[in-house]
């Protein structure tokens, strides 16, 4: 089988990097070696392998596209928060924020260029979905960016809905955490997700990274009305399989809590909460939010935001508010994009 002009070298295991080798005659130490330039040395031009025989270099040159591309555009807050715009196949474009803070500096990645979910309260949910990211340009967002070599932590909680796209997503993982790969521990990555509940439990057997999960009201009607997930995939059914979960050693959930004034803060929402998260280990992330925008939607005060979470953690459940990171470059998921496809449109 012949090899696409759009095909990429970035972003295949070995074994597929061995099937390649196979395919176009290489030695199959080659995959291992390739491996190596793309994983460890973040190379993906051939010309530059210089331990493969120069005639398959050259070949390979011609039968793989670049995947990655430093981001076209940078916005910095006034608290070292920094939003990257990175351009993806088709035109559109996805952001990434990289988010230094003490020792520790944690990079948020986009999985999707928009996003089909629908939340109301998100400005990518408004763009609806133009495309899933491939591996590559998952991983474009973390290899390309000029602080690479700082990071200490990922997130999935960009733009899209990580388990939307969840080939990817795991393929991504897989680079991230293997050996042959980047060399992370999955204890240092986090995926977020809505609640897609076919794929969650794929998710948990195939990895061990944290999970985050987008809760933001425990009454299904009312989470229904800002999250229409809610209508196909109760979060009580994502509740149901967590509990078969293990969340004591190594792996954590958290279950993130946008707080919006008067819409989920009252001590009705703290009583359902308990009981909709009994018997699982875990902990809450209250986010205050951040106004968009045409929301309809308010930012709740600081007291509001430390009743809330006094209220949990009274009754047994972990509970932390969230910094607000980056919110005078509008760092709330989705708008950096929004605002340049206005500028296109
Ligand atoms: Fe998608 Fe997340 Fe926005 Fe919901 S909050 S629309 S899942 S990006």
């Amino acid at each position: 089988m012949e090899t696409t002009p759009h095909e990429t070298l970035y972003g295949k295991n070995p074994t597929e990097l061995t099937v390649l080798c196979d395919r176009m005659g290489l030695p199959r130490f080659a995959a291992r070696q390739l491996a190596r330039w793309l994983y460890k040395r973040h190379t993906e031009d051939p010309a530059r392998m210089t331990d493969l025989a120069a005639a398959n270099r050259e070949r390979l040159s011609a039968q793989f596209a670049p995947a990655l591309a430093a981001p076209v555009r940078v916005t910095e807050s006034a608290d070292g928060t920094r939003k990257y715009l990175y351009a993806t196949s088709g035109g559109h474009f996805v952001e990434t924020a990289y988010i230094p803070d003490g020792e520790r500096a944690t990079l948020c990645v986009s999985s999707q260029a928009g996003c089909r979910m629908g939340c109301t309260f998100c400005a990518t949910g408004r763009q609806g979905l133009q495309r899933s990211l491939t591996a590559a340009e998952i991983l474009n967002q973390i290899v390309s960016l000029p602080e690479r070599d700082r990071l200490t932590n990922l997130v999935f909680m960009g733009m899209g809905e990580p388990l939307d796209n969840t080939d990817n997503v795991l393929r991504a993982l897989e680079i991230i955490t293997s050996e042959w790969g980047f060399g992370w521990s999955p204890t240092r990555v986090t995926v977020s997700t809505a609640g897609v509940v076919p794929e969650l439990g794929r998710l948990l057997d195939a990895t061990r990274v944290h999970l985050a999960v987008s809760l933001h009201n425990p009454f299904h009607d009312e989470r229904a009305a800002i999250m229409p997930v809610e209508r196909v995939w109760p979060i009580s059914e994502v509740a149901a399989i967590l509990r078969q979960y293990d969340f004591t050693h190594q792996r954590r959930v958290s279950f993130e809590y946008i707080l919006m004034e008067g819409l989920n803060d009252t001590p009705r929402h703290v009583r359902e909460l308990c009981r909709l998260l009994n018997g699982i280990r875990c902990r809450i992330n209250l986010i205050r939010f951040h106004r968009i925008p045409g929301s309809p939607y308010y930012s709740p005060a600081p007291e509001a935001m430390i009743r809330f979470r006094d209220a949990l953690t009274a009754r047994g459940i972990q509970t932390t508010i969230r910094a607000s990171r980056g919110e005078d470059i509008q760092a709330a998921c989705g708008l950096l994009s929004t605002s340049e496809l206005n500028m296109k449109n």
